[in-house]
Order: structure tokens, then C-alpha cells, then sequence
């Protein structure tokens, strides 16, 4: 590998036009919804968090939802709606962002970690069973990058040992397996609208549920364990007590993050077809690099395309990459470093190299590149003009 000062030339964006990663595309009509919020004087929650509630509830064809502060929220309360606490175990993915990790710790409850196919990057069913064990209560599937895991199989093997499945589908708000859609085969759905996701509210996250008692259990859970929420409590029905039932969360989301979804939500589709072409156009364009671009999606399925990982290893030369692709003015994400191997786990659950060999070649060589409908065909061409010259250089 060239010294970066050596791979030189002119960078292909310069430092005042660097290409954020994961840059949202935020349009008027958010704009003028949030602005509309604003001078209704209505900013917690009530109207506009319904009404996205109830689109993302029809979007996904769920019988219910909450809307929440974030996906992390929501991992954590439906796992306690659920009854998960201390003693239980609940198996994830390594790959995966912390936390799904830390929901499963905030419970109370052991995280246990199930190794991902280098492929597919999903957890494998047969890694769950074979950390199954009697205090298994849940299976939390991530849907990596967008690609929905073997839902199958995971689905029969908590039919089979009696566990709950929570899908955290922070990546997965578009996606489809064999024509049922991501968070609708398990217990719960978790999604996230953070910044970089494919609907954003700027924080912001769901839980969809065919349960009512459990949607009923998160929406209390998540304000303070009231009965009433503020707007059933304020509105011009008059003035009614609420009462405390537990000792709950400040986890509510409010009316001008809602204003923002409600759009971005109406524009999933069309935000999707971008980021399908750009996807498209990745793969024709490093099909002759020396990296692994990502697989096709699988057949009968639905990709969400929220990431577009490529990998080139060892470590040494993704880092490399990851400095280069810098100094080219373009921003690039790594999804991700293991969980197992960030110092507090490796302290707190003597999680140690070697325990996931998949994940850890995942995340030794992988790295992401900007995949967001706010990419114009300018950013576009200059994300691969820079990560081919990058690339070729890397293994010279
Ligand atoms: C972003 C993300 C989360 C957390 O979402 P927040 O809304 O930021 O809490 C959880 N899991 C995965 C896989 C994520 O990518």
C-alpha cells in the first residue's frame, strides 16, 4: 500500500464539498409539516405522532404500533412487555450495532451471541440452537444491511424450543421475506428513524405488534407508566387523572419528529428506487475490483438497501481504505466492529477474539459506502471514481 500522501493526484472532491455519510434527504414538505407544528403550538406528543403511528402501522400491515424516541426504546420495552428480566438469556448477532446488546442489558437479562454467515452477514439459525439453553427466553433477528435473516428457520426454531422473537429491523423498514414483510414474523418489530436510516425523524423509533396487550404494555412503559398519554389527558374532552401503574421511561416521541416521518414515510418508495439504482450501479461499477461487493439478494425476498458494504481486507488495508477514501473528500461508514469485542463486553461477558470467527472477518475487512437518496449522480460518480482509485492503489 502507497503512503496516502503518495497515492496522491488531485482528491476526487475537495475538503469543502466532502461527501457526508449517510447525509438524509430532508424535503419542503417536511419543512413545512415540522414549521406547521410549530405554529399549532403542539410539540409533544399527540396529533402527528397518531397519524405516523397509523401510516407506518398500514405501511408494514401490522394491527398495531408505538411510535418511540428510538429503536434502542424499543428493543428495551418489548423485551420487558415480554417479561424478560434477570436470569433470562436472549440470543443476537455479533454483527450488529450495540444496542441491541444493550436493550437486552438494560433488562436485566444475558445477552447471548450466535455467529453471522460471511455472506449474508445474518445470524445463523444453526449458531441459535446451538446457544439455546433453558433459560432462553428470545430471539432477536437483525435484518443486516436490509437483507431479511433466514426468518424460516428462525421462526421454527422458537415454535420448536417455545422463545419470542423480537426483530430489530433498524435496517430492514422496506424489507420483504417470501412476501411477508420484516418485524411481522415474530412478536414484536423494532425500527429506527436516526439520522442515517432510510426514514429518518432525526431520533425517532416504532414497535409494531398483532398484540394488543403488548402494544398496550409499551405505550405505558414509555411515558412514565401512565395510564393516559398528554394529549388523551389535555384535549377538549376535558381533564382527565391518570394513574401510575410501573415505574416507566421518558421514551415518547414527540409531534415534530412525527411531522418529519409522516413525509419521509410517504416518500419510502420513491427514496427506496434511488438507492436500488445507486446499488445497481456500485455493483457494475467494482465488479472488476480486487473487494467483495454484496451478494444479490435472495430470491423471493425484498432488500431494504440500507447499506451498501464492500469488503477488502486485512484489516491493515480496509483501514488504509478508510483513510484514503477520507483524503478523496468521501465519508464512509464500518457496520461494524463486532459487538463481542468492544472493551466493556470482552470485561463484562470475557467475550474474547476467535468466539465469532464470521463476524470478526466481517468486520476486520468490511466498510460501507454512502447509500442515501440525497446522493445526486454527481456524489454518485465521485464515490466510485474515488473508491476505484482507491482500491486499485490498495493492493498495489
Ligand atoms: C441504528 C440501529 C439501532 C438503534 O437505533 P436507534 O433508533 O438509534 O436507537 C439498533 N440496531 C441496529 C442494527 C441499528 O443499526
Amino acid at each position: 500500500m502507497p503512503n496516502l500522501a503518495q497515492l496522491g493526484g488531485t482528491p476526487v472532491r475537495s475538503n469543502d464539498r466532502f461527501l457526508v455519510y449517510g447525509a438524509p434527504l430532508i424535503e419542503e414538505a417536511e419543512i413545512a409539516e415540522v414549521t406547521a407544528c410549530l405554529r399549532a403550538g403542539w410539540i409533544g406528543t399527540g396529533p402527528r405522532v397518531h397519524q405516523f403511528e397509523n401510516d407506518f402501522r398500514r405501511y408494514k400491515g401490522a394491527k398495531y404500533s408505538a411510535a418511540l424516541n428510538s429503536c434502542t426504546a424499543g428493543l428495551h420495552l418489548a423485551m420487558f412487555a415480554c417479561g424478560i428480566g434477570p436470569g433470562d438469556e436472549v440470543i443476537t448477532t455479533p454483527m450488529t450495532f450495540c444496542a441491541t446488546v444493550n436493550a437486552i442489558i438494560h433488562c436485566g437479562a444475558t445477552p447471548v451471541l450466535a455467529d453471522c454467515d460471511l455472506t449474508t452477514m445474518n445470524v445463523l439459525p444453526e449458531e441459535i440452537e446451538r446457544k439455546i439453553t433453558a433459560r432462553t427466553k428470545a430471539i432477536i433477528p437483525v435484518h443486516f444491511a436490509g437483507r431479511c435473516c433466514d426468518m424460516e428457520a428462525i421462526v421454527s426454531l422458537a415454535r420448536r424450543y417455545d422463545l419470542l422473537v423480537i426483530e430489530d429491523c433498524a435496517h430492514a423498514i422496506e424489507s420483504e421475506y417470501r412476501g411477508k414483510k420484516a418485524g411481522t414474523f415474530g412478536d414484536i418489530g423494532c425500527f429506527s428513524f436516526y439520522v442515517t436510516k432510510n426514514v429518518v425523524t432525526g431520533e425517532g423509533g416504532m414497535v409494531i405488534t398483532d398484540d394488543e396487550r403488548l402494544v398496550g404494555r409499551i405505550k405505558t412503559l414509555g411515558l412514565h407508566g401512565m395510564t393516559k398519554d398528554a394529549w388523551s389527558r389535555f384535549s377538549d374532552a376535558g381533564y382527565k387523572h391518570y394513574q401510575v401503574i410501573h415505574a416507566g421511561y421518558k421514551y415518547n416521541m414527540t409531534d415534530m419528529q412525527a411531522a418529519m416521518g409522516i413525509h419521509q414515510l410517504a416518500r419510502v418508495e420513491k427514496s427506496w428506487e434511488r438507492r436500488a439504482a445507486i446499488w445497481s450501479r456500485y455493483n457494475e461499477a467494482f465488479a472488476d475490483l480486487p473487494c467483495v461487493i454484496p451478494a444479490d439478494p435472495e430470491p423471493d425476498t425484498r432488500h431494504a438497501f440500507h447499506l451498501y458494504t464492500v469488503r477488502i481486507g486485512p484489516a491493515t488495508k480496509r483501514d488504509w481504505v478508510l483513510e484514503a477514501m477520507t483524503c478523496e473528500g468521501i465519508g464512509i461508514g464500518v457496520h461494524y466492529v463486532p459487538v463481542h469485542l468492544h472493551p466493556f463486553y470482552r470485561k463484562t461477558f470475557g467475550w474474547k477474539e476467535g468466539d465469532f470467527p464470521n463476524a470478526e472477518q466481517i468486520g476486520q475487512s468490511t466498510l460501507s459506502l454512502p447509500l442515501s437518496p440525497a446522493l445526486s449522480e454527481e456524489d454518485v460518480e465521485d464515490v466510485i471514481t474515488a473508491f476505484r482509485k482507491v482500491a486499485v492503489a490498495a493492493v498495489q
